[in-house]
Formats: structure tokens, sequence, C-alpha cells
């Protein structure tokens, strides 16, 4: 599989290492809605895709070797390989054609069918946990049950599973105490820290909202999915030094977290997060289920439950790290 991608590159002409400038100036782009778009079909073909139509007009699939990418008109949403994933901004049809911005492609496509490489011999070893919330601020609170609680259970089996696949783990608490939210990504990088993973639980006004969704941070220049003000002037944060890595860390933990679970995909989503915003190494948030639906809280409380969602989480960190340690 891997042969075939350095197959595709080299035809593609170093399409893996193209970044949104590189890939406007190799393929025409069109203006729609004041942003530059491309062709969904001009992108596919170097890159061993082949775009059907499972609705004229409407909905498309790519099939290649990385597997299957669908795609809708007017829809910020794709399905890589089945999971979910929210583009920065909605797919547009003109001229008869699908369209897709460049920054869509270089922040969302890219990162998933040519993973970039750690350096030589470089390897993940030390991961940073980071239950959500803590001491005076609770989280979401259901009744008696309070988010702070669940995230610091869920880390405590995570931190024992991870040590038995051999990685070494960090955690910016072990008991019911608040650290600055400024300060756990600032842990995480003092003590060097190859990947940092923040934990949490999700609560919604509507009882019927279940599933998991795996945040990280919004590219530069984007749009969040998350609707919480964030009051930011548009500069790229030192976390977006890591955009391709995040979002490859977020895939690979959504698919193994949902095949895992078996909950709903919620999708990989973007929010410009205190813990995310400042992280020197790739870092996700990952929501494992809300508390305020009735099935899926039960099952938050339960310790078997979170045993076999922090083993969805550390199949996620093996299968990520195995593509950024590989070799060939
Ligand atoms: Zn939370």
């Amino acid at each position: 599989m891997r042969q075939l991608f350095a197959l595709i590159l080299l035809l593609a002409g170093g399409v893996a290492s193209l970044d949104g400038a590189s890939f406007a100036a190799s393929y025409d782009t069109v203006t729609i809605g004041g942003r530059p778009y491309a062709a969904v079909r001009d992108w596919a073909k170097p890159n061993g895709f082949e775009l059907k139509w499972l609705q004229r007009d409407k909905a498309a699939s790519l099939t290649g070797p990385f597997g299957k990418i669908t795609l809708e008109a007017d829809s910020r949403w794709i399905e890589v390989n089945g999971i979910r994933i929210t583009l920065s901004f909605p797919i547009a049809l003109k001229s008869g054609q699908l369209h897709i911005t460049p920054s869509d492609i270089s922040n969302h496509l890219t990162p998933l069918l040519y993973p970039r490489k750690m350096a030589e011999g470089a390897k993940i070893r030390t991961i940073c946990l980071d239950p959500g919330h803590g001491g005076k601020d609770p989280g979401n609170t259901e009744g008696s049950r309070r988010e702070k609680d669940y995230t610091l259970l869920l880390s405590r089996e995570l931190q024992a599973q991870l040590q038995n696949a051999g990685y070494k783990v960090i955690t910016t608490r072990t008991k019911d105490e608040f650290p600055e939210l400024d300060e756990r990504p600032a842990y995480a990088n003092k003590r060097k820290a190859d990947l940092f993973v923040s934990l949490h639980f999700n609560s919604a006004s509507a009882t019927s909202a279940s599933g998991i969704e795996v945040f990280c941070l919004t590219p530069a220049g984007a749009p969040s999915s998350h609707a919480r003000p964030e009051g930011y002037n548009g500069s790229s944060l030192p976390g977006n030094r890591n955009d391709s890595q995040n979002m490859l860390l977020a895939y690979q933990l959504q698919k193994s977290v949902v095949k895992e679970t078996k909950s709903e995909d919620r999708g990989i989503v973007r929010a410009r997060f205190a813990v995310l915003k400042t992280a020197t190494m790739p870092a996700v948030l990952v929501e494992g289920g809300f508390m305020t639906n009735p099935t899926e809280g039960r099952r938050i409380y339960d310790a078997s439950y979170r045993k076999t969602l922090a083993k969805g989480i550390v199949d996620g960190i093996k299968a990520y790290a195995k593509l950024v340690e590989r070799t060939e």
C-alpha cells in the first residue's frame, strides 16, 4: 500500500509536500464565494482516486488506494473511510463539478493520505494525558455526577493501558485539583511529551445527542467548527505548527475509538481550545460521550466502558505511531 503511495507521489510530481499555495499553483482554481476552490476531479485523478456521482450535482465518492472519500455539495462534512470530518469550508458545486478549497485539501486530506514521518529513528514515547476540569471546575454535572471525576478515572485507566503498551505517561493532574488551562500544555512542553491528549465528556440540551468526537486545533485563517467565541485574531498559533500531525492523530483516535466503543461517530471537529493552542507536540481533545444522554451516561459511569474507551484511544495512538515512525 505504501509503495503504491510512493508511486502516486512520483507520478503527481511531489503532491505529498504540497501546501495550499503550491496546490493553487499546480491546479486551476476558481473563485466561489470570494474564496479559491479547486475542482475535486482535478485533485482526485493525480492522487489515484476515481470520482463517481452518488447523486448527480449533489454527492460523490472518490475511490482509490487509500480507500473511499465521500463528499456532498454545500456541506462541510466529508467521510474518509467511514469516519466523519468537518472541513473548514463547504464543498461547492460550480459548472457541474464539485469543488473543494486548497486549504481543506492541505489541512484535511493530505495529512491522511500522505502522513508525515518523524525524524529518522524518532519514536512516540511519552504521552501527556490531561483529565479535563478538576478542583473548582466540575465540568458538566448531571445530578451528583461530575465530569471532572470521570475524566480522572478515564485518565487512570488509560495510563495503565498505555504503560502496558510500553509508553511513558505523564498527566496534568492526578487528583481533584485544577491546573490552569494554559499550564496543561506548558507542562507537556516542558516534559517533552510526544503527544498531548485531553480527556472530556460531553453535554447537550437535547438528551438524544450521543457519540464520540475528537477536536484538534483549527488551522490558521480558518473558522472553527465549535460555536464558542474564541477572540481569535487570525494569526497562526504555536499549535498550528503541527496542523498536519494534529489531524492525523485526531483521525486515528476517532477511527479506533468509534470501532472499539461502537458509539456514534460525531466526527473530527476544530476548535481553538486553550489546551490545544500552545502545545508544541501533536495534540487532541477527546469527547468520550454524552453525560446528558441517559444510555451513554450510564456507560460513562461504568468502569468496563471506560476500559473499552481507553483501549480505543490506545489503539489509535499505536496506529498513529506506526504511521509516523515508519522507516520506508
Ligand atoms: Zn469537559
